[in-house]
């Protein structure tokens, strides 16, 4: 039993935003309150808010663990200040039966820094061509209720229909990875410093057309879609006209994609590849005016680890990807709230309460209230603090933001009342 005092509560689940001291006692939050005795650890100074939920990383195992494995990924979401992790399917072999879903389910319960929810695979081997068994998912331990291809899209309107319709039944949600395929074979965003550059370019339209052409069909399936990675203007207004319909969509956007625009690439750095690619300033406000009006629901990291080898070739050659889980929050604070875009309270909704209630999960997000799991994080908003890609607890280092100053830095993070993070390390219990 301890209580975390003095802090500010940030929780809006329940609206609740200040001091209180919170008492936990196994693995739940058990009183709420002021000048709770007990043992304490000194929170003054710092928020304490549920811990945030990440519905888009990719943690590579099985199959790619010289970049990154599931205990590793688990202990870079701790360090970031989450409680819950989503994997994504694109895996060797892919997260597309019982079995793989299971072994990472399994997995992340082993190291127990994070729960580790994995995505399934919306095709058999993330092929495009017939549904994976998405029931023997849902069946599985796992519990699987997100499915995607993520990396790709789905390829067709046809088997994008089958599969809204049959996550319905379980309701279960399609996430798209929103890309054109026959618009696909580019280097970065098509515009004017793709023209200096000579990079082949990757249109805004790709990302349109697909998520229109996913639109319709969950209007005519009554299913729920959830756009990944949302990076273009046209794409959310997109999203914003079809909420205002009824439509049962959501969506999220990473934090690289409001910190950094396509004048980054001028340096032909492949840490700045990514899919889709950074756009340009136009779009990166749209995206800040889509976070703003409530459109773009949840932040996402994409967090995408490559081993330094694949990342250190010509741009042309390097895979796409970033991590990102360690710096999501302080991307958040210094790009959103410092210049009043949202409220913090918003900003811990974004990362925890959205994601939690798209992912199903009511462990996380919150309350901050008793009878409720202590899945919480305690942050200092006011740490500003350089970006060091070495110093980064993930296995791989491919940063977009090296060298960058952040403001706010995760001191504690507790998953069921334990300590996974404990001043700013990883807590080895
Ligand atoms: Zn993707």
């Amino acid at each position: 039993m301890f209580v975390l005092k003095g802090g500010r509560v940030v929780d809006p689940a329940s609206g609740v935003d200040r001091q209180l001291d919170v008492r936990i006692d196994g693995d739940q939050v058990v009183e709420v309150g002021s000048s709770l005795d007990g043992k304490g650890v000194d929170c003054r100074g710092a928020i304490v808010a549920p811990g945030f939920v990440d519905l888009h990383v990719h943690f590579r195992e099985p199959g790619g663990e010289d970049a990154e494995t599931i205990e590793s990924g688990s202990r870079a979401a701790a360090m970031g200040g989450y409680t819950a992790v989503c994997p994504m399917p694109n895996t060797d072999p892919p997260q597309d039966n019982a079995a793989v879903v299971d072994y990472v389910w399994r997995r992340g319960r082993e190291v127990g820094l994070v729960d580790v929810y994995p995505t399934g695979a919306v095709s058999a081997g993330r092929r495009g061509e017939a549904l994976a068994p998405m029931r023997e998912m849902y069946n599985s331990v796992a519990r699987v209720r997100m499915f995607s291809d993520d990396g790709d899209p789905v390829p067709t309107a046809r088997l994008m229909r089958r599969a809204l319709e049959y996550v319905s039944a379980i309701d279960g949600v399609i996430i798209e990875h929103a890309e054109d395929p026959s618009l696909r074979d580019g280097q970065m965003h098509e515009g004017d410093v793709s023209a200096v550059l000579g990079l082949a370019g990757l249109p805004a339209a790709s990302e349109e057309i697909c998520v229109v052409r996913d639109i319709a069909l969950a209007r005519m399936t009554g299913a729920r879609l959830h756009i990944a990675h949302i990076s273009t203007a046209e794409a959310v207004d997109a999203v914003r006209r079809a909420k205002a319909e009824g439509i049962r969509i959501t969506c999220e956007v990473t934090p690289h994609h409001l910190a950094l625009t396509d004048e980054a690439v001028r340096t032909f750095d492949a840490n700045f590849k990514v899919a889709p690619p950074l756009r340009s300033q136009r779009h990166v406000d749209a995206l800040k005016e889509g976070i703003a009006n409530g459109t773009i629901d949840a932040i996402a990291t994409d967090h995408a680890p490559h081993p330094a080898h694949a990342k250190d070739k010509e741009f042309d050659y390097a895979p796409c990807g970033m991590v990102g889980l360690e710096t999501a929050l302080g991307v958040v604070l210094t790009e959103l709230v410092d210049p009043g875009i949202i409220t913090l309270e918003r900003a811990m909704d974004m990362l925890s309460v959205a994601p939690a209630t798209i992912l199903g999960a009511p462990d996380h997000g919150g309350p901050v209230a008793p009878g409720h799991p202590a899945n919480l994080v305690v942050f200092d908003p006011e740490e500003t603090w350089t970006v060091d890609a070495m110093a980064l607890t993930s296995r791989s280092r491919n940063t977009p933001f090296s060298g960058r100053k952040l403001r706010g830095r995760v001191i504690h993070t507790i998953l069921r009342g334990e300590f996974s993070v404990r001043d700013g390390e990883i807590d080895h219990g």
